[in-house]
């Protein structure tokens, strides 16, 4: 392979939307244009006709739209009936968001430390976080694979605790019990919480989000939750919020869906190729796929092992190639998540990552060069740095 030089590229992103819109811009224009003709812009057609799709999609007998990720699941940890104290397991390496909405209800976050290699929630290490206040369990399926449900659901049963699923990274991933029976991430626990922000695997023109519900009763409260604890225009029965998808977004997310598992399979294909071209690379780690799970990859997240992360990160910015790194802060170091018995050393595995992962650009829409530069930067900062 000849070098590839930066000016045949052009810019490189992690994320590259604008190229995805223009090979759907057809059905995305009529799609948008056809909310803004009909003015319906809040609970138009499109919101229903897309929850539909997306339950027969995920094999789930509801999804319930709402206005973004975080407000699914706090709507979802609402329609469960958590209450004030109730103690909720979340692993320390996610998204602030996970935790966040725990604390916003009052409840109290009690964080796991996650699997070294796949890092996912450490399942060897709930049952002893478990006490008689403990109310549920929320597993994040974090860069786009799944956590290890049927442990999950095992301990959840004997502890009688509900699990609330965070799929925003991972909707479309598959998840095989050992009986061979197959489910889609977010289908497994009570609820499956997932994101629609642009970037996310499935992403729509603004903040989007949604649950996805296997009980009907279950459903029907997030659903009321979601509008005013109302289900009847008018009567509020119990408190809720507001929260919906607006009808634009639904009509983005109609286009979008159908496409879902060609993005994904793009997103596989891109993570196979960096994979092979690390391989040999000892300074690099790449990511270890779950047994149980497939990988949509919403992260392609490395550990840079013997040379600082933080100087390759730099490296690869200079030579025009950016990378991410998530998460830099664990959240028992957060101002707002961190108690007194919190110190170094509290969380180790977490600690390590946040001092070794890199994400390298991941899209639907990557080219084979702007690839084949991306892993020539990264093999030429390593021997820089090395
Ligand atoms: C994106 C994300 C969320 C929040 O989704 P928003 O739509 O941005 O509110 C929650 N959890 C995880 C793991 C995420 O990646």
């Amino acid at each position: 392979m000849s070098r590839i030089s930066r000016e045949e590229i052009g810019k490189i992103q992690m994320v590259d939307l604008h190229t995805q819109y223009k090979n759907i811009k057809e059905d995305v224009d009529k799609g948008i244009q056809e909310v803004i003709d009909s003015c319906a812009f809040i609970n138009g057609p499109a919101v229903k006709s897309f929850a539909k799709e997306l339950a027969t999609y995920n094999n789930v007998n509801h999804a319930v739209p709402c206005a973004n990720g975080t407000d699914a699941l706090q709507v979802a940890m609402m329609a469960v009936g958590l209450k004030p104290g109730d103690e909720v397991l979340v692993p320390v390496h996610t998204y602030v968001a996970t935790a966040e909405v725990i604390a916003l209800l009052q409840l109290d976050p009690v964080f796991v430390d996650v699997d070294p290699e796949l890092f996912t929630i450490d399942v060897k290490q709930m049952e002893s976080k478990i006490t008689s206040k403990t109310k549920a369990i929320v597993p994040v399926h974090l860069y786009g694979q799944c956590a290890d449900m049927e442990a999950i659901m095992k301990i959840a049963n004997k502890h009688n605790l509900f699990v609330i699923e965070d799929t925003a990274q991972a909707i479309g991933a598959e998840y095989t019990f050992s009986d061979g029976s197959v489910k889609k991430a977010g289908t497994i626990g009570h609820i499956g919480c997932t994101s629609f922000f642009p970037s996310k695997n499935l992403g729509c023109y603004g903040d989007g989000g949604a649950m996805l519900i296997n009980d009907e009763k279950l459903a029907n409260t997030a659903r009321m939750i979601a509008s005013h604890g109302q289900s009847i225009k008018y009567h509020h029965d119990i408190v809720g919020c507001n929260s919906r998808l607006d009808t634009l977004q639904a009509a983005v997310l109609r286009v979008k869906l159908p496409h879902l598992d060609t993005y994904n399979k793009n997103r596989q294909k891109v993570a196979n190729k960096y994979n092979k071209a690390f391989a040999q690379v000892q300074e690099i780690e790449t990511p270890q796929n779950a047994e149980n799970s497939t990988h949509v990859y919403h992260q392609y997240t490395l550990k840079v092992n013997n040379v600082d992360r933080d100087q390759l990160k730099e490296k690869l910015q200079e030579k025009g190639v950016p990378s991410m790194i998530y998460y830099p802060v664990p959240l028992h170091f957060q101002k707002a998540y961190c108690k007194s018995e919190f110190n170094e050393g509290s969380f180790p595995v977490t600690e390590q990552l946040s001092k070794v992962v890199l994400s390298l650009p991941i899209h639907t829409e990557m080219q084979e060069n702007q690839q084949d530069y991306i892993i020539q930067s990264v093999l030429e900062s390593i021997n820089e740095l090395a």
